[in-house]
């Protein structure tokens, strides 16, 4: 479709204000001016399916975190460097919730961003290990960050990743056998920690994004990390598991995608949807892997923590419980793959479904025997949805794999109509 006049404008406006480094979503950019559950609205009153949104995931303009921030703001903002009851509360909620070691006796430090949260995840695994090294997936992203840019081999090959940095492949399940996945992707570590070993720079963490967001959305299977656990905690490594992609309830089965493989991570970092928007992150660690850092050190964050933030994770943990989030997300994501599962019968060019909850992937090829991956495909349709007014992305190193991921109170009758469309998007190809 052709840009409007106006679109035009904005594009070149922003692209004269905001420089050469932004990028948009979609051929034909959407001006977005208003949202609600999982609509959102332009400035002309056409309404749009959001499949995309994962840092709204109570939806969009949630009314309880709107009310929250909004008495809180209007009340009282400041940092951690009072006494404040609010943020012992909400880490008493949230550190119930991950049960193993961090849950038992751990803390939680607050940050604005994931980035921030991985920085700061890294930089205590350093210190409690004395090691350096740390192993990521091949096409993993954990930050924005000088640092955590450093270990986003997802950034391209002009972002330099550390010397002290080594990837292993991420567990394609569609094209390696299931039942050696686990060692597979374990014994891939292993030989990494050696690399490091003999660099002289050693294991100081693995970091790993349960779902391998930007590797192309890997779920399956629950028992992948287990191995790769053993090997780590084995070499004295810290394994930081980034949920900020995963967590919250985004994987349906459990509020923690690390959960879902039953592991014991030192420390968990997480972000994106803790306030519904609100910039509020974490880090949730295991005391003793904190302990030298807070002796030898000091940590203050000005935003961090602060108490408008807290009230918005408050708000959107109490919502997630309230609401059966967790189970909406388990439920109406088996809907949603069972019904893309079925497309697939239909058109050639879906190569695999996968995912967990309502975190789902769709591989598409060009050939199907030889699994060819097909950008061109995973384009034309979310560009093509994008006109019908649905809004995914696409995700991998090919980009060829649909990444749909929807507020979590995503509905079964907005997975009718999504199937609908992308159905009819199909048959335009
Ligand atoms: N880790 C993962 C897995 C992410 O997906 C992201 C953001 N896409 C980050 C970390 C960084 O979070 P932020 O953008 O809040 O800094």
């Amino acid at each position: 479709s052709q840009l409007s006049e106006e679109s035009r404008a904005l594009i070149s406006k922003r692209a004269r204000l905001l420089g050469p480094a932004y990028r948009l979503f979609y051929k034909n950019p959407v001006e977005v001016s208003r949202g609600k559950g999982v609509l959102l609205y332009d400035k002309h009153g056409n309404e749009y399916l959001d499949a995309y949104n994962n840092v709204v995931s109570v939806g969009h303009a949630h009314p309880r975190v709107v009310e929250a921030v909004t008495e809180q703001m209007s009340t009282l903002c400041t940092h951690t460097r009072y006494l404040q009851e609010g943020i012992l509360k909400y880490s008493e909620d949230l550190l119930g919730t991950f049960g193993g070691r961090v849950g038992a006796a751990g803390h939680t430090m607050f940050t604005c961003t994931g980035s921030e949260a991985n920085d700061l995840a890294l930089r205590i695994a350093k210190h409690y290990t004395g090691k350096q090294g740390i192993i990521v997936t091949s096409e993993a992203y954990h930050g924005n960050s000088e640092l955590t840019a450093g270990f986003s081999p997802s950034l391209g090959d002009s972002s330099p990743l550390g010397t002290w940095v080594r990837r292993v492949g991420a567990p394609d399940s569609y094209r390696i056998p299931k039942e050696n996945l686990g060692r597979w992707f374990a014994d891939q570590v292993a030989a990494q920690i050696h690399d490091l070993e003999r660099h002289g720079n050693g294991l100081a963490a693995f970091i790993v994004d349960s779902m391998f967001s930007s590797d192309g959305v890997y779920a399956h299977p629950v028992d992948l990390l287990k191995p790769v656990a053993e090997v780590v905690r084995k070499a004295g490594g810290v394994f930081i598991a980034d949920e900020v992609q995963s967590g919250f309830g985004r994987t349906g089965d459990k509020l923690w995608g690390y959960q879902r493989h039953g592991i014991d991570p030192d420390i968990v970092t997480m972000g994106k949807p803790m306030g519904n928007g609100f910039p509020v992150a974490a880090v949730a660690v295991a005391p003793e892997v904190v302990e030298s850092f807070g002796r030898d050190m000091r940590y203050f964050n000005t935003f961090g923590g602060n108490t408008v933030a807290i009230a918005a994770a408050q708000a959107v943990l109490n919502i997630i419980r309230d609401e059966g989030l967790v189970e909406n997300s388990q439920k109406v994501g088996k809907l949603l793959r069972d019904g893309l599962q079925g497309l697939a019968s239909k058109f050639n060019q879906i190569g695999d479904v996968r995912g967990s909850g309502l975190y789902v992937g769709v591989e598409l090829v060009s050939d199907r025997a030889a699994k060819t991956p097909d950008a061109a495909a995973a384009a034309a349709v979310v560009n093509g949805l994008r006109e019908r007014r649905v809004l995914i992305s696409a995700t991998g190193f090919h980009a060829n794999t649909l990444k749909i991921r929807p507020p979590l109170v995503f509905s079964a009758a907005n997975v009718d109509r999504f199937l609908t469309e992308i159905e009819a998007v199909f048959k335009t190809l």
